[in-house]
């Protein structure tokens, strides 16, 4: 069976921003940062949902945590000194090669072929689990423990293979290939041109290359604010210079429901504004 066109647009388009708020919201400000806190069923349910497309939270967690501690550096593990495709998508495959990155991204599967291979290498003892060093915080919590298991993401990837394919057959497969196209190339590209020295502005001194470019805004949830992330890594907030960050506005509304609250705003805080917390100048 084939659901019509319409309905298939409409879910598509409401899995993109739901699944990306979920990395942008949750991956990045909720569990790397500790931006704010939630429930743990949200917090749970928002984690899942990310690791659908990005794998594992833990090896996420850790290897953003790495970049803000050595941003721009050699040991950056997606600096665009190594290229601007590296820091796209390379660096995942260590390929600074742009017809080979280009390739990867236009792949849409890619990244759950390089999570495959990955866990397949951790079974043979070819890889160490190194981000567990830098994610002990989130290793006390079953469901990060399960969602970071050898080939547990490959059999969730194969499940919503499956599910496609009995809801629309090629078409199905089509439409999920384009929602992990979307969603990782614009998480990927906070990485690549956010950090490019020809585009948009740094109105923040830091020691790193960050910009802030407006123009991806709106289709990064507010993630491009790169700049401001970079200057205050702990704030909720990342529009704090005026671009769009629909993040923030789902974090506040969370808020108003009871859902989020010590939540992290230099902004807010100058306001005075309860009951936003003390901003820390601090990674997570
Ligand atoms: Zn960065
Ligand atoms: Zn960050």
């Amino acid at each position: 069976m084939s659901p019509k066109p319409l309905v298939a647009l409409v879910a598509l388009a409401a899995v993109i921003i739901v699944v990306g708020l979920c990395n942008t919201v949750g991956y990045h400000r909720l569990l790397t940062h500790r931006s704010f806190k939630t429930r743990n069923w949200l917090r749970n349910a928002i984690t899942v949902a990310c690791a659908q497309y990005s794998g594992s939270p833990m090896q996420w967690v850790g290897a953003h945590r790495v970049h803000h501690t050595v941003s721009d550096t050699e040991a950056d593990p997606h600096t665009p000194l190594k290229g601007f495709w590296y820091a796209h998508c390379g660096w995942l495959f260590g390929s600074a090669n742009p017809a080979l990155c280009m390739l990867f991204s236009t792949s849409g599967f890619g990244l759950q072929g390089r999570i495959f291979l990955v866990d397949v290498r951790r079974l043979l003892g070819r890889v160490k689990p190194s981000w567990r060093a830098l994610t002990r915080d989130l290793e006390k919590e079953p469901m990060m423990r399960v969602l970071d298991a050898p080939l547990v993401m490959t059999a969730c990837f194969v499940a919503q293979v499956a599910l496609a394919w009995y809801i629309g057959h090629w078409w199905g497969i089509a439409w999920l290939w384009f929602a992990h196209w979307f969603l990782n190339n614009f998480t990927w590209i906070v990485n690549s041109a956010c950090h490019w020295p020809s585009l948009g502005e740094r109105p923040h001194e830091t020691r790193d290359r960050s910009r802030n470019v407006r123009w991806l805004a709106l289709v990064t949830h507010g993630e491009s604010n790169h700049n401001a992330h970079h200057k205050h890594p702990r704030s909720a907030q990342h529009g704090i210079d005026g671009g769009a960050d629909l993040s923030w506005t789902v974090i506040c509304a969370l808020s108003a429901v009871g859902l989020a609250w010590d939540i992290q705003s230099p902004v807010v805080r100058k306001r005075a504004a309860a009951p936003v917390a003390v901003a820390v100048e601090e990674i997570g």
